[in-house]
């Protein structure tokens, strides 16, 4: 059971681990926190867009729209790599997912396949939005990457987490692709290297 970190935490969490960090309006008073509950957090989730240009991407990350008010996530990483951070609490991004699949984070266990959509995700996740297309073509920069690196390993430092608790959208909640480009193997395979550091 682990609680929410507060947002200067967050904050300087993700400095010390060499992100550039982009504040965004009242993010630390911005989420949902109203709506629903926020936490006991387990793990990281990594999506997305969907858009292009970074102002446009933060601004509806940010806001969100009429069938999904913002904060879409906590942080959105730029083709760039800064974060800006958006949001924090409880914020919209994972939606409801599968129950067997946060068993496995919470144990740290190899993810089973998810087929179920039972269990409410923006409670239990920290969630970064990352600006691409998601077409497979849409390139991912390196500083990207490496900053999908860097707040994963950040948030499990903190909570003592291994690179087991980070997840892609895509394994979360049937049908969703996100993120598409890359391999969440492959980035927790990066994320574990670096907390081994
Ligand atoms: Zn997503």
């Amino acid at each position: 059971m682990a609680p929410p970190m507060s947002a200067n935490r967050f904050l300087d969490l993700l400095r010390d681990e060499g992100v550039t960090v982009v504040e965004v309006g009242n993010w630390r008073e911005h989420n949902r926190n109203h709506v629903g509950p926020w936490g006991p957090v387990h793990g990281v989730m990594i999506h997305h867009t969907v858009t292009s240009g970074s102002e446009l991407t933060v601004r509806l990350c940010r806001d969100g729209h009429s069938t999904l008010p913002g904060p879409l996530c906590h942080g959105v990483i730029t083709k760039d790599g800064r974060v800006h951070l958006v949001g924090y609490g409880r914020a919209n991004h994972a939606g409801l997912g599968d129950d067997d699949v946060l068993r496995a984070v919470i144990a740290e266990k190899r993810l089973p396949p998810d087929n179920e959509a039972n269990t409410d995700g923006n409670r239990h996740f920290y969630g970064f939005e990352c600006e691409n297309l998601g077409d497979g073509e849409d390139p991912w920069t390196d500083e990207q990457l490496d900053a999908i690196e860097r707040v994963s390993a950040a948030v499990c430092r903190h909570h003592g987490w291994t690179e087991r608790s980070v997840i892609g959208h895509l394994e979360w909640q049937p049908g969703k692709i996100d993120p598409k480009g890359f391999t969440m193997d492959a980035m927790r395979d990066r994320i574990g290297e670096r907390l081994k550091g």
